[in-house]
């Protein structure tokens, strides 16, 4: 058996998600017409507490487009200095909306507002115009790190007294909604546009959504058209979306239970440093000191136990809907191994 634990994109559809993309009523939906992406538009933007959605075909785009409208050339960007839409993202800040990112270093992904508030450039001429904030929820390279609703909150007080849009990479807002008991709504209330994945811990094969006011969504499907992101009888995409949000959303929680239990397992390993306590959701990172990362990586391959190194003595791991409980405990007797 496999445990493949280097991402939660790494699910496969099941059968009955299988099922309801078969069933799917389609119809062309450059033309509008496509009745489950609209139903799956409405419904996430519902969810989130925003007047409309636009579905596109991966948190890259919903994120860039988000950017592309809120900026013009030459404007700056503040994100924290490994955030995705930052770091892993191709470039497209700079590529696709000829701004530039003005980094922040937060604590495990999360800014605080006084940290925004001292990036905003003064109204000079010779500075670049501040004209976004980014924020993600939970936080990636933070170890699936959350934004409360309040830091969120502060954080928009300071995008407001500056005319500052707040946008929200919610890949996994899911998670950070499950693991904090908070609703959707509240925890991007302040956002301006949100883009949320499906494709991670929610099990589908592609697909994410972004929201916000209607005129913004207006303007961001012109510019997905732009984009190459216009697609047709997409709605066999968008009904493994909306079989996600009806099967997989609150079972997160058990993938959060997962890490906790995977996270104390490794904790008790020598050589391994894990905090259970410090991995809210299904992200952990695991500290290697007696070997490398790198080598502790491809010993765990020869064992099935798939997990990619972050850096020279830091691995990642993700729990997600294809490692039961039972996968979990194989893995901890494999880590065990691969360190003795
Ligand atoms: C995965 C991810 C994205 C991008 O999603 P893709 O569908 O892979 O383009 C954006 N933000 C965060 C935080 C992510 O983890």
């Amino acid at each position: 058996m496999i445990v493949d634990l280097r991402s939660d994109t790494v699910t496969r559809p099941t059968p009955q998600m299988r099922q309801a993309i078969a069933e799917a009523a389609v119809g062309d939906d450059v033309y509008g017409e496509d009745t489950t992406v609209t139903e799956l538009e409405t419904r996430v933007a519902s969810m989130l507490g925003k007047e409309a959605g636009l579905f596109v075909p991966s948190g890259t785009m919903g994120n860039q487009l988000a950017i592309r409208v809120h900026v013009s050339p030459g404007d700056e960007v503040i994100i924290e200095k490994q955030g995705h839409s930052f770091l892993y993202e191709s470039g497209a800040l700079a590529g696709i909306s000829g701004a530039q990112a003005h980094p922040v270093d937060g604590e495990r992904g999360i800014l605080t507002a006084a940290q925004v508030k001292s990036a905003i450039r003064p109204r000079a001429y010779h500075y670049a115009r501040t004209r976004l904030v980014v924020l993600e929820n939970t936080s990636n390279a933070g170890g699936g790190t959350i934004y409360s609703v309040e830091r969120t909150n502060e954080i928009a007080d300071v995008c407001r007294e500056h005319s500052l849009p707040l946008h929200l990479d919610g890949a996994r807002l899911w998670n950070a909604h499950v693991a904090s008991g908070v609703s959707l709504s509240a925890l991007c209330a302040r956002a301006d546009s949100v883009s949320v994945c499906l494709s991670k811990g929610l099990g589908a094969p592609v697909g994410s959504v972004l929201v916000g006011a209607r005129a913004f969504i207006t303007e961001a499907h012109r510019l997905r058209k732009m984009f190459g992101g216009g697609m047709r009888q997409v709605g066999l995409l968008a009904a493994a979306g909306l079989y996600a949000l009806d099967h997989h959303l609150e079972r997160l929680a058990e993938d959060h239970a997962n890490l906790k239990r995977l996270a104390s397992g490794l904790a008790h390993i020598p050589g391994l440093e894990c905090e259970p306590s410090a991995f809210p959701t299904n992200i952990a990172y695991v500290k290697t000191s007696k070997i490398s990362a790198a080598d502790l990586s491809a010993r765990l391959r020869a064992k099935e136990v798939w997990a990619n190194p972050t850096g020279p003595n830091e691995l990642r791991v993700v729990t997600h809907l294809d490692v039961n409980t039972d996968a979990i405990d194989e893995a901890i007797v494999r880590f065990s191994a691969a360190m003795s």
